[in-house]
């Protein structure tokens, strides 16, 4: 049997990604899993019936968006009505905008830290009781090397993800005798969509090609000078769902070839 079969597990933004990733590495142990994000119907349903096809697990998929805390809470009923129970989540939806402080554009502002930020309390104080009744659950919140040291031009995505790493402790200490833990990784870059689009803006904030962020910016913070793979977050995830992670509990694990050692 799969280590995780006849458990569920919800991933925000799962529709591209490092979510993606995750929620195809938790399908692969045999847990059922709810997909969010947005984008085209049809390959998300694609997505959707390939998990199922592929691993014979049942997938979901809820339109939710992550700005909207009524939809958030909609989301974990609909996910515990349909497969039972939310006995993982992964708070992952995120995006990102590059700017000066100064001319950082408030509805930007606003909007990174609905995302990235406030969408995981939301989620989590949805899931929760029911993880409580059943003494066992794993959160884990996708923050960022920014969760943990900061870059500049990218003030609201580093507050944000500071601010998850703060709600990942307080979460741990609160549920620490109740079977739960909930931790926090922090990735390095990954090249995903999210890391494709601030290229151009980073070049035009910083004055460099976009040739030179990715050598000179992006993976000049990173020692080894590669991408984190996405299947080694999404294996990176499945141990910390596994119960040989049941005493990790309140931390912030980077993820990032070296870049957080410096
Ligand atoms: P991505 O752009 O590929 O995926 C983001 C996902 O979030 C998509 O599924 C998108 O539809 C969803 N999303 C965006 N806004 C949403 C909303 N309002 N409601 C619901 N879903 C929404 O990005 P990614 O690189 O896979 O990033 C995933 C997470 O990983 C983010 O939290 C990001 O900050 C974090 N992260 C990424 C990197 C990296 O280098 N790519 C590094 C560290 C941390």
């Amino acid at each position: 049997m799969s280590q995780l079969s006849g458990r569920t597990a919800l991933v925000t933004g799962s529709t591209s990604g490092i979510g993606l990733a995750i929620a195809e590495a938790f399908a692969a142990e045999g847990a059922n899993v709810v997909l969010n994000g947005f984008g085209d119907a049809e390959e998300i349903e694609a997505t959707r019936t390939r998990l199922e096809t592929s691993h014979g697990v049942a997938a979901s998929y809820s339109a939710a968006d992550m700005t909207k805390p009524q939809e958030i809470a909609d989301m974990v009923a609909q996910a515990e009505a349909e497969h039972g129970s939310v006995d993982i989540l992964v708070n992952n939806a995120g995006i990102q905008h590059v700017a000066p402080v100064d001319e950082f554009p408030q509805d930007k502002w606003d909007a990174i830290i609905a995302i990235n930020m406030s969408s995981a309390f939301h989620t989590t104080r949805a899931a929760l009781p029911g993880m409580k009744t059943r003494s066992w659950g794993r959160i884990i919140n996708v923050a960022s090397a920014h969760g943990l040291i900061a870059s500049p031009y990218k003030s609201a995505y580093v507050t944000a993800k500071h601010g998850v790493v703060g709600l990942t402790k307080t979460v741990a200490l609160e549920t620490a005798q109740q079977g739960i833990t909930c931790n926090a990784i922090c990735p390095g870059y990954v090249r995903t969509p999210l890391v494709e689009a601030q290229i151009p803006d980073t070049a035009k904030a910083r004055g460099i090609t976009e040739e030179e962020v990715v050598c000179d910016v992006l993976l000049a913070a990173q020692p080894t000078k590669k991408f984190v793979g996405l299947d080694e977050l999404g294996s990176f995830a499945v141990f910390l769902a596994s119960d040989a992670a049941a005493s990790i509990t309140g931390t912030a694990l980077p993820m990032d070839g070296g870049w957080t050692a410096q």
